[in-house]
């Protein structure tokens, strides 16, 4: 839910860019670095390959549905070889597929705390309680630093409940090249624009949360890649050294996460002031 509100606020200020980009077609599917494809469409989809199936994180949206799976399919993948599902955060725009993606492939749901929740509700339970999630069963409730693995191939959670209660950062090591990278999924970082903050029923704790969220963000290693869930725009080409395909839209370096996380921490202080100053 985070380029909507971003699409919004540009049509209000009148500025072209954001809606430009946002009207290209996105990429087929194609092997962003390693084992890691990109099967996304309107929002990043990304399937993780293994000799023993295979890990698809977001499914996107409803219509999304379709597009993974001819994307997977002209990998030269077989979809029914799915064995878990994963996510980056509970809002549709990320999920609304898994009941769909499940049903089609068998595969496990697997979430973090408030986020398995949400799933198996079909409930935002996040500060902006947006509609538009499907139901969907989740097979395995995960706890942060919790670990899966597929045919040799481990994801680590990081919990960051500062977008959603159950949001989280998968991590992971890939090899290209005769090299190892590092490579984060993106979870979420801060509340959407225009939530309550104070006294949310929904998510009491979201400004501690944020808080905490920013603070594991910063302590981390920025990673090699990190895989946003939205097309994304540097403002200057990625990393010369990051082996990824170009076509990537969704792909940032280590010194692009750094710099995310830095604006964010610094807006969400000024997002809290401003609240505060509300209730005064
Ligand atoms: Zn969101």
């Amino acid at each position: 839910m985070r380029q909507m509100w971003a699409l919004m606020l540009g049509a209000a200020i009148g500025m072209a860019s954001p809606v430009q980009a946002q009207n290209q077609a996105p990429p087929e599917g194609f092997r962003i670095i390693g084992n890691i494809y990109w099967v996304g469409g309107e929002y990043g989809s990304y399937l993780i390959t293994t000799p023993q199936g295979h890990i698809l994180h977001d499914t996107g949206t409803a219509e999304m549905h379709d597009v993974i799976v001819s994307n997977v399919r002209k990998l030269g993948f077989d979809i029914t070889d799915v064995k878990m599902i994963i996510s980056s955060h509970a809002h549709f725009d990320h999920v609304q597929g898994h009941a769909a993606m499940k049903k089609l492939t068998g595969a496990q749901v697997i979430a973090l705390g408030g986020d398995a929740a949400a799933l198996e509700a079909g409930q935002d339970n996040s500060a902006g309680g947006f509609r538009g999630m499907v139901a969907v069963h989740v097979d395995r409730v995960i706890k942060d630093g919790d670990t899966i693995s597929l045919g040799g191939v481990t994801l680590r959670a990081l919990w960051v409940p500062g977008h959603t209660q159950g949001a989280t950062v998968w991590r992971t090591t890939v090899s290209e090249g005769g090299r190892n990278y590092s490579v984060a999924f993106r979870g979420g970082e801060t509340p959407n624009a225009g939530v309550q903050l104070i006294g949310n029923p929904r998510h009491p704790r979201v400004i501690e949360d944020t808080r905490m969220t920013l603070q594991r963000l910063k302590a981390l290693e920025p990673p090699d890649l990190f895989l946003h869930n939205h097309r994304q725009s540097l403002g200057r080409p990625l990393n010369p050294a990051l082996p990824v395909d170009r076509q990537c839209v969704t792909c940032m370096d280590g010194e692009a996460f750094t710099a995310m996380v830095a604006a964010a921490e610094t807006s969400f202080a000024e997002r809290v002031r401003e609240a505060e100053a509300q209730q005064k």
